[in-house]
């Protein structure tokens, strides 16, 4: 008897359940099936046009790339942010704007002897430490060998350190034991003389002239006291020994056996090359109904590198891709509202920008977020599935999956569900090992939720020939792929945002 009523009220209870759960099945799949292969090919084709610039960060790329992706969640029937005023920097709803430090290189400035020489014509350094001024009257000269001595004590303030001739030299490793030999010497400036110099800042040209960004958190920067480290020319380095009669090869003979020093007056100068900007992270709010205290948030970076040696870097998938998938979800969404379908729990479509500068839009986002993150019930966050990698084959069907049960399981468990359910990639969580090297668990915007303690789940297609390259373009994407693994994301949010329960924290990391 007992068995049988339990039988019973098994059944009963399925029977009951069955009809809901498929009509939320099938309410799923009906909203999925306005996210096609030619919406997102029409979004992407816009944001990777070479009219955005490459969407870098603070220009103007940037902030029309911000005004297409509004407009697109206003014709989807996507309303502003309630209290939007109330709720911090989100001027009009949609866009929150962030205030950013710019910083470049080329501060330091030196005169030997009256001769101006030029950054990136005759030095280049990755680093500004020394930033005051400073004037010497003389400089020691070094040959690599003399770094092990005991010569060092006494040193100038600055160091010539020579070309060892030695084409086996690694010279990162050469000015690391320099660095560390002078340490505690009082030296503030250390010359290397290197003979590829001109070719070096040939090759780091675009690289060493760009901005760098920081969120303007609106304390000083630390300044660095470390030991400046500058790549000169084997011409400037001329320049200086000429006061001391020695040509580079006598010098170097004689820094082998014994200390040299050159009496000339070299004056290093500092203006800081700093600015400001400000960049929008821009937000596509769907309010839930029964339990519309809780979000979930779908993310992906609309940013890129911008204009390179005059060469627009369009960055197709990275992350245009992404950005067309959180369009196309919000649009999804939005219908389903609007059609009484609703999710329970409010959604945030959200595309930020500063990922490319160091996650600086999620960033100031997780600092100063609109919805609660104790509320935030999870972050599912795409950088880069409209393309395969060179692992895989063009045939191949898979998505790499980062840290989705690192803080969930159970969000883990429901990406598994819905793809053995739904969309049938292989999952791959290859690079969701700790140990793996390239540490993409730290390198897109998930990771600024995952520190708060949010679950994340973070889906990628693995890098290619053409990552943060100028050939990231359009012809290039997968839409098939891009379209499945959208599809992935928004079932996987779909379930988020109508399961009876949000996912628990039950993973190794979901403690904290
Ligand atoms: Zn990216």
């Amino acid at each position: 008897m007992k068995c049988k009523s339990l039988v019973l009220s098994v059944l009963f209870v399925s029977a009951w359940h069955v009809p809901a759960v498929a009509q939320a099945d099938s309410l799923a799949a009906h909203y999925a099936s306005f996210i096609s292969e030619t919406s997102l090919r029409s979004v992407l084709n816009v944001l990777a046009h070479d009219s955005l610039e490459g969407r870098e960060t603070g220009m103007e790329g940037q902030r029309k790339a911000a005004a297409y992706i509004m407009a697109q969640f206003r014709s989807y029937g996507i309303q502003p942010v309630p209290d939007a005023e109330a709720r911090g920097m989100l001027p009009n709803g949609y866009q929150q704007r962030f205030p950013l430090v710019v910083n470049r290189l080329g501060g330091l400035g030196i005169n030997v002897d009256g001769t101006s020489f030029g950054f990136l014509t005759d030095y280049f350094y990755f680093q500004e430490h020394l930033q005051e001024a400073l004037d010497v009257q003389e400089v020691m000269v070094l040959a690599p060998v003399s770094l092990g001595g005991a010569r060092l004590g006494g040193s100038s303030k600055v160091v010539m350190l020579l070309d060892t001739q030695d084409p086996g030299t690694d010279i990162m490793e050469l000015v690391g034991q320099a660095s560390a030999a002078l340490a505690k010497t009082g030296t503030r400036v250390l010359m290397v003389v290197q003979d590829k110099a001109q070719e070096m800042m040939h090759h780091y040209d675009a690289f060493l002239g760009r901005a760098r960004m920081q969120l303007d958190k609106g304390q000083q920067e630390n300044r660095t006291q470390g030991l400046q480290v500058v790549v000169i020319t084997p011409q400037m380095a001329q320049a200086i020994l000429d006061h001391g009669h020695l040509t580079l090869t006598k010098a170097y003979k004689t820094a082998v056996k014994k200390r040299v020093i050159v009496k000339v007056a070299v004056q290093f100068t500092y203006t800081p090359q700093h600015g400001q900007l400000s960049a929008e992270n821009v937000l596509g709010y769907i309010e839930g109904s029964d339990k519309k205290g809780e979000v979930v948030a779908v993310t992906a970076h609309y940013d890129h590198v911008g204009v390179i040696n005059g060469e627009v870097y369009n960055g197709a998938d990275d992350d245009g891709s992404g950005t067309a998938a959180v369009l196309g979800m919000a649009q999804a969404f939005a219908r389903a509202k609007a059609e009484g379908h609703g999710p329970r729990r409010s959604m945030l479509f959200m595309t930020v920008s500063g990922e490319e500068k160091g996650l600086l839009g999620s960033e100031w986002y997780t600092d100063h977020p609109v919805l609660p993150l104790d509320s935030t019930v999870a972050d599912l966050n795409i950088d880069m599935i409209g393309r395969t990698d060179t692992v895989y084959g063009d045939s191949s069907h898979y998505v790499y999956v980062i840290g989705s049960k690192r803080i969930s399981r159970q969000l883990g468990d429901l990406i598994e569900a819905e793809n053995a359910k739904r969309t049938h990639l292989d999952l791959d969580y290859k690079f969701d090992a700790e140990n793996d090297p390239n540490r993409f668990y730290y390198r897109s915007d998930h990771y600024n939720f995952a520190k708060h303690g949010v679950p994340i789940a973070f889906f990628f297609n693995g890098v290619h020939a053409d990552y943060h390259g100028p050939h990231d373009e359009v012809g290039k994407i997968r839409f098939d792929l891009l379209h499945q693994r959208t599809l992935l994301v928004y079932y996987t949010a779909w379930m988020l945002a109508n399961r009876d329960s949000r996912v628990a924290k039950d993973g190794p990391e979901g403690a904290r």
